[in-house]
């Protein structure tokens, strides 16, 4: 019996190439608990603001609500996350309001669309499914567009947000102003930033 040495296989074992996902999709990085991150750029009278925090730090919990109770905490984070002025106070005299606000839930899950993202509006249409209790990972991530009237009385900001998020720790700050770029750090036991002069 003659033996014919097919060259197996080599061909057919494709590394199989991730699919290019039509939608966006974010992927979270690693985050540590009770750390969230905020860019803040300030530009004339803008103060554009981004914060990526851990749904541990606003909720305590990182998986989809499921029970009233939990859908209730979201919904209430997510409008005491939206009100930037409230967690974030700014001086007085700066004159500052705020222009835009959209919170919205990233979720580490990449089979699972509905947990992608949740507007700010009223929106829990969560199914109540709890993933077999496997930890994954989400994030409240914000923007904020706030305009001050005298931006160079930008003398600070007092985090009160670390007052509403118990979970909450520390946020590296990230800040951009025609001066150029400067790292901080806020915490629970120093809520304050000092900006000196910006103007
Ligand atoms: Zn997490």
């Amino acid at each position: 019996m003659r033996r014919t040495n097919y060259r197996l296989l080599a061909a057919a074992i494709i590394a199989s190439v991730p699919a290019m996902a039509a939608e966006e999709h974010r992927e979270l990085g690693p985050h540590e608990h009770g750390h969230g991150r905020l860019n803040i750029v300030i530009e004339g009278k803008r103060v554009s603001m981004e914060l990526e925090v851990p749904g541990a730090d606003i909720v305590g919990f990182e998986h989809e609500a499921s029970t009233t109770e939990q859908k209730a905490t979201v919904t209430k984070a997510k409008a005491t996350l939206a009100d930037a002025l409230k967690i974030f106070k700014f001086p007085a005299a700066a004159h500052c309001k705020l222009a835009d606000a959209k919170v919205a839930i990233q979720a580490e899950d990449e089979h699972e669309n509905e947990h992608e993202a949740a507007e700010a509006k009223d929106g829990d249409k969560a199914e109540g499914e709890a993933e077999g209790g496997e930890h994954h990972h989400s994030e409240f991530h914000v923007t904020y567009a706030i305009d001050c009237g005298a931006p160079e009385k930008l003398t600070g900001i007092d985090f009160k947000y670390f007052d509403h998020f118990a979970g909450a720790q520390e946020l590296d700050i990230n800040l951009v102003t025609a001066k150029g770029q400067t790292h901080y750090e806020v915490t629970r036991d120093k809520p304050n930033l000092k900006l000196g002069e910006i103007g």
